[in-house]
C-alpha cells in the first residue's frame, strides 16, 4: 500500500495528525494508497516555509521566473503520459481525457511563460508638470489552492501559474480522493529549477482548509469545488480578510433549435454529457430541445450511447470509466430512480448495465420528459446522466437557464446566426458556447461562471488570474523642473 505524503519545503513530509484516508482505484474499487491528513501544525508548517520562500523569490526577476516556468512547461509536456497514468489510476477517467486535461493545464503554463507581458504596468508621462504617474503590479505573498477531484492536474494548473509567475508562494490542498497527480506536478516543479517552499503540497480534509482560511500569512484562497463548500470558503476567507475566488458548481443546459445539424448535435451531447463519467462541471447535463427536433435527436443519440464502451480507462478501448468513488455512484443510480418515481421517462438505464469486478462503475442513462421541479433537474448530479427538457420555443428554453440556480457554461446548436447571437447576448451564463458543448475558454481568457457557479468577481486563469494574484500600486513622482537642474542638460528648457 503507498504511503502518500506532504510536499513541503522542497521534499516529502509525513502528515503528523496520525489520521489518514483511503485513496482507491475506482476501476477495480481497491485501495491503493493510504493518504495522510495535515494537523493544524503541518498547515503552519508549510505556511512559513511559504512564506520563508517568498521574501527571496518576490525578488527574482522576471526573466528568472519565465526561463523556471519554460522549464516546467516542458517537464509537463515530456510527463504528459505518466502524468495521465496516475491520475488515471486514482479519477478512473480514460487515459486519453487524462492526457487531453495535462494539455489544458499546460495552455496555462505557457500563459504564464509570458507573463513579462501580462505583469506589465502602465506609465502616464507629464500628468501634471515634472509629474509622472505609474502603476506596478506586486505579488501578495503566501496564496493558497482547494482543489476538486475531477481534474486534479488541470484545475491546481488554473492557478499555480500565475501565481508563481507573478511573485507570490504556494500551497496546494489538492483532493483527497486523487492526490498522486499533484504530486508528481510538484515533483516536476522542483525538477524544474523553482527554489525550495515556492510550491508545497498539503493534503487534508476540513481542518486543513479552514487552517488556511483564518491563517494571518495566507493572503489569497483560490478554491474549486461543490457549490455549498465554495460559499462557505469564499464566506470564511473574506470575513478574515482574504481575496477568495470560489469556483462551484453547476448545471449546464445545452439549447438544440430545430435547425441544427443533428448528427453533429447528438455528437457533442454524447461526448458532452458522459465524458469523464459526467464529472466535469463544464459536462451538458441538460438537453433542452426545441419543438419537432426531440425525435430525431434522441435517436441519434441513443444510437451513439448503444455503442460507447464502458470500462476501465486503461483500456484503450474504453470511452468512458468509473465513477469517483461507490457512494457517489450509488448516489447518481439514486436520482435516476427519483427521476423515473417523479415521472420522467427512463430511455437508456445505466443502472441496466453490469460489470465484471468492484469497480465503481455506473453506464451512461438518457431520461426524457424531465420537467423542473424533479430533483433530477434541480440538482447537480456530477454523473453519466443527461436530462431532457422538451420545450416550444426559443424563449422558452432561454428561459430554463436564465431561471437556473447556477450559470456555469450554457451552449446553443443553430444554423442561425441571429438566434446564436441573442443566446449570447442574453443568457445568464459564464462561459458559452455556439455549436460547442463545453466552452472551456482557451489559456488567454479567463474561466468562470455566474451566479451560483462563482462566489467573487475574479475569475480563474487568463489576465483575470494575474490580476487575482497582484495588487496595483500607483506611483505618482515629481521631479524638479529640468530648468532647476544642476546638470546642462543640453536641450532647452521647459519656461
Ligand atoms: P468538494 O466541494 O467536495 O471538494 C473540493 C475541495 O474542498 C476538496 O479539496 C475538499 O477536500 C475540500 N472540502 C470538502 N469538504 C469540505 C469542507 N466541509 N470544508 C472545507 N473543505 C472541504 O468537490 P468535489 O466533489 O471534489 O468536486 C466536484 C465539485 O466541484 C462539483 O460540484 C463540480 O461542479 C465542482 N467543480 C467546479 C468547477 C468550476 O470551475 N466551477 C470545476 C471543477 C469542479
Amino acid at each position: 500500500m503507498k504511503q502518500i505524503n506532504h510536499f513541503i519545503n522542497g521534499r516529502e513530509v509525513e502528515a503528523s495528525s496520525g489520521e489518514s484516508k483511503p485513496v482507491f482505484n475506482p476501476a477495480t474499487g481497491e485501495q491503493t494508497g493510504e493518504l495522510g491528513l495535515a494537523s493544524v501544525a503541518d498547515v503552519d508548517n508549510a505556511v512559513a516555509v511559504a512564506q520563508a520562500a517568498f521574501v527571496e523569490w518576490s525578488q527574482v526577476s522576471i526573466a528568472r521566473r519565465t526561463k523556471l516556468m519554460y522549464n516546467f512547461r516542458n517537464l509537463v509536456e515530456a510527463n504528459t503520459d505518466e502524468l495521465a497514468r496516475r491520475l488515471t489510476a486514482e479519477h478512473g477517467k480514460v487515459l486519453s481525457d487524462a492526457a487531453g486535461e495535462v494539455a489544458r493545464g499546460l495552455e496555462n503554463i505557457e500563459f504564464a511563460c509570458g507573463i513579462a507581458d501580462a505583469v506589465k504596468g502602465t506609465y502616464s508621462e507629464n500628468a501634471s508638470t515634472g509629474v509622472d504617474v505609474y502603476t506596478i503590479r506586486q505579488p501578495l505573498g503566501v496564496v493558497a489552492g482547494i482543489t476538486p477531484f475531477n481534474f486534479p492536474v488541470m484545475v491546481p494548473l488554473w492557478t499555480i501559474p500565475n501565481a508563481i509567475a507573478t511573485g507570490n508562494t504556494y500551497i496546494l490542498k489538492p483532493s483527497e480522493r486523487d492526490p498522486s497527480a499533484p504530486m508528481f506536478l510538484a515533483e516536476l516543479f522542483h525538477e524544474a529549477g523553482f527554489p525550495d517552499g515556492v510550491l508545497n503540497v498539503l493534503h487534508g480534509d476540513k481542518v486543513s482548509v479552514d487552517r488556511l482560511l483564518d491563517h494571518p500569512d495566507v493572503q489569497a484562497v483560490s478554491f474549486v469545488g461543490s457549490t455549498p463548500i465554495a460559499k462557505y470558503v469564499y464566506e470564511t476567507g473574506t470575513a478574515n480578510g482574504k481575496r477568495v475566488q470560489a469556483l462551484a458548481g453547476a448545471k449546464n443546459h445545452m439549447i438544440v433549435l430545430p435547425d441544427a445539424d443533428i448528427s453533429v448535435a447528438a455528437d457533442a451531447a454524447v461526448s458532452a454529457a458522459f465524458g469523464s463519467a459526467g464529472e466535469r462541471c463544464m459536462a451538458i447535463s441538460v438537453l433542452v430541445t426545441v419543438g419537432d427536433v426531440a425525435e430525431p435527436l434522441l435517436a441519434a443519440i441513443r444510437d451513439r450511447m448503444a455503442k460507447l464502451k464502458v470500462g476501465d480507462g486503461t483500456e484503450s478501448d474504453s470511452e468512458m470509466g468509473p465513477l469517483i468513488t461507490s457512494e457517489h455512484r450509488d448516489r447518481v443510480a439514486d436520482y435516476v430512480a427519483q427521476g423515473a418515481a417523479a415521472g420522467a421517462s427512463v430511455v437508456v438505464d445505466g443502472r441496466d448495465a453490469s460489470f465484471d469486478g468492484d469497480g465503481f462503475f455506473l453506464a451512461p442513462t438518457l431520461i426524457d420528459n424531465v420537467t423542473t421541479d424533479m430533483s433530477i433537474y434541480t440538482d447537480e448530479i456530477f454523473g453519466p446522466v443527461l436530462s431532457v427538457v422538451r420545450t416550444d420555443s426559443f424563449p422558452d428554453a432561454l428561459k430554463l437557464i436564465q431561471e437556473n440556480e447556477w450559470g456555469n457554461g450554457a451552449a446553443i446548436f443553430t444554423r442561425d446566426g441571429g438566434a446564436a447571437r441573442a443566446f449570447q447576448n442574453e443568457v445568464e451564463a459564464g462561459m458559452v458556447g455556439i455549436n460547442v458543448p463545453i466552452p472551456v475558454p482557451v489559456g488567454y481568457h479567463s474561466f468562470g461562471g455566474w451566479n451560483n457557479s462563482l462566489f467573487g468577481d475574479v475569475t480563474m486563469y487568463g489576465p483575470e488570474g494575474v490580476r487575482f494574484f497582484t495588487r496595483p500600486k500607483v506611483i505618482t513622482s515629481r521631479w524638479p523642473d529640468p530648468a532647476t537642474s544642476s546638470v546642462d542638460l543640453g536641450f532647452p528648457r521647459n519656461d
